[in-house]
């Protein structure tokens, strides 16, 4: 049977509590565990999948298709898992289920209540997602004393007496600030954020001490004692410079030890040197190249996530600082394309809304006619679509009818029917639900032999990339577009979509309806990404 770790935040928000669970998953899985990880997310949405990237950050798509939160990437890209639609449960979702019971007539008439029936929904929902892995880390979303995350902290609460000592830990995050003005450091908001979990009934195992310098024996012994907590398990999580540190980190400060002795295991010592070889190529650089990032949510750096770590993936795997220069669409539009004139090469990443769309269709002209590397990626290969038929094959008003509805040439348009993996036929229209109606999750690209694409996937011949969109490249084009020169890199396994489109006559110009991104981890990279960064480079040297 799985053993449970459950992590909870305490004092704020935002102190790196799915890093610090993901990096703890890494660690024990250097140690020969095999491990599972559950976000619980207390907020009422169903899903992340309609909550604005400016507010919440990006949604990442698991390969089953489950819009989640971003934390979910955390996991994957440090714990080399996949996550799953039983990866990421909301309030909104233990809510939908309870009450689709108490509908059904499930519950014999009995008073439908928090206690115990959303508890119960949310312990069977964790209890049912481990995929039988020999620990499972739970990481609860926001921070103790929230009222809406009650339920939950009662659930582990309540699961961590079924499942015994010897079966259930609890981690607790908080933070240990430095006053400049005292000189001091403090540990009173810890102490209080831990009686407030124990007035809920919950005892932590481990206090992970977010601080910004090591905190020091005295200082620790009062937090012990406070809290009642051993001391060897107050745990300092000094600030490190990369998240990438943060495996090595913990595991220097003793956590995985101190797990696998609270549960009584006999492991090997923990083999980290791939996340050393990691850091060491993140720390010695041979190259830097410039791209620039086109795109609409750019002050918000959680938007895109998942695309700026595979850039930095993709620059630990090419010996390369990636810089990203962050473009603001709506900029291009109103000052032109020479802001673009420096960069080794542009990105234009997803997006919806059309707000800055001609921007980024002129950000693919100027890629396209200055043979800069472009890599589009989703409405990027759809803006690169446009701007090929626009000004290539002369349909001076091809859109994407997301865009123009009244287009007389949509280029890209609503596909309304399509055929999932499974073989069942979905439909979609304008009027769809909206979080019901993407293409989402992972499906089979065919790479077209001897095309740039094929190149940069290492020679594969079929890929699986994770979608979320409604739009697509709209077939009736096809014949025009190819016979202008477009060539079509990629399909999707019945032929009936467009993938991957590049261009012929250009050093690498690729865009792809997909999202690469998702699947691009920092041990291994992702062919795509470190094919786009070394076009970079050439044309960094070619430019000299
Ligand atoms: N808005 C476009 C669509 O829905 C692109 C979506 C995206 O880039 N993720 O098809």
């Amino acid at each position: 049977m799985s053993r449970f770790i459950f992590i909870t935040g305490g004092v704020v928000s935002s102190l790196g509590k799915g890093i610090a669970s993901a990096s703890l998953g890494a660690i024990l899985q250097a140690r020969g565990l095999s491990i599972n990880m559950i976000k619980l997310d207390p907020y009422i949405n169903v899903d992340p999948g309609t909550m604005s990237p400016f507010q919440h950050g990006e949604v990442f798509v698991t390969d089953d298709g489950a819009e989640t939160d971003l934390d979910l990437g955390h996991y994957e890209r440090f714990a080399a898992i996949k996550s799953s639609q039983s990866s990421n449960y909301t309030a909104g979702r233990i809510y939908e289920r309870v009450i689709a019971k108490e509908r059904r007539g499930e519950y014999l008439g009995a008073t439908v209540q928090v206690i115990p029936h959303i508890t119960d929904e949310i312990k069977s929902s964790v209890l049912n997602s481990t995929n039988d892995a020999d620990i499972v880390l739970v990481e609860i979303g926001g921070t103790v004393g929230d009222i809406e995350s009650l339920p939950f902290m009662e659930s582990i609460r309540q699961l961590g007496v079924e499942l015994g000592h010897d079966k259930a830990l609890f981690i607790h995050l908080t933070l240990v600030p430095y006053i400049p003005a005292a000189g001091e450091i403090k540990t009173k908001p810890t102490q209080h954020s831990v009686k407030e979990l124990r007035t809920i009934g919950i005892q932590p195992d481990i206090l992970l001490c977010r601080a910004d310098r090591p905190i020091p024996d005295d200082e620790r012994k009062k937090i012990a004692l406070f809290t009642n907590v051993d001391l060897d398990s107050v745990i300092s999580a000094v600030d490190v410079d990369h998240i990438y540190k943060i495996p090595r980190e913990l595991h220097e400060r003793g956590l995985d030890d101190i797990v696998v002795k609270k549960f009584g295991l006999d492991l090997p010592p923990a083999d980290l040197s791939d996340w050393d070889e990691v850091v060491e190529s993140l720390e010695h650089p041979q190259h830097t190249v410039s791209i620039g990032f086109v795109g609409k949510y750019i002050e918000h750096t959680d938007a895109y996530k998942s695309l700026n770590e595979a850039l930095v993936h993709a620059g630990i795997h090419t010996h390369t600082q990636v810089n990203v220069v962050k473009i603001d669409s709506d900029l291009i539009e109103d000052e032109g394309t020479d802001m673009l004139k420096d960069l080794d090469a542009i990105l234009v990443p997803g997006g919806f809304g059309s707000r800055g769309v001609e921007g980024k269709i002129m950000a693919a002209n100027f890629a396209r006619t200055h043979k800069v590397p472009y890599l589009g990626i989703c409405l990027g290969m759809q803006v690169a679509v446009i701007e090929y038929a626009r000004n290539v094959l002369g349909l001076d008003k091809a859109h994407s009818s997301e865009f123009n509805p009244k287009t007389p040439d949509p280029v890209i348009a609503l596909i309304t029917e399509w055929k999932n993996i499974d073989g069942s036929i979905e439909k979609r229209d304008e009027h769809s639900d909206l979080g019901g109606s993407m293409r989402l999750g992972a499906q089979t690209c065919k790479l077209v032999p001897g095309t740039k694409a094929q190149k940069a996937y290492e020679g594969a011949e079929q890929i699986h990339e994770r979608h979320r969109h409604r739009f697509e490249f709209n077939n009736n084009y096809l014949d025009a577009l190819q016979n202008a020169g477009l060539v079509i890199s990629g399909v999707s396994l019945d032929n009936e979509l467009v993938e991957i489109i590049e261009l012929s006559d250009h050093p690498w110009f690729i865009a792809c309806q997909f999202h690469p991104e998702f699947t691009s981890q920092p041990r291994e990279g992702h062919p795509l990404f470190n094919s786009y960064v070394r076009a970079a480079l050439a044309h960094q040297q070619d430019k000299h």
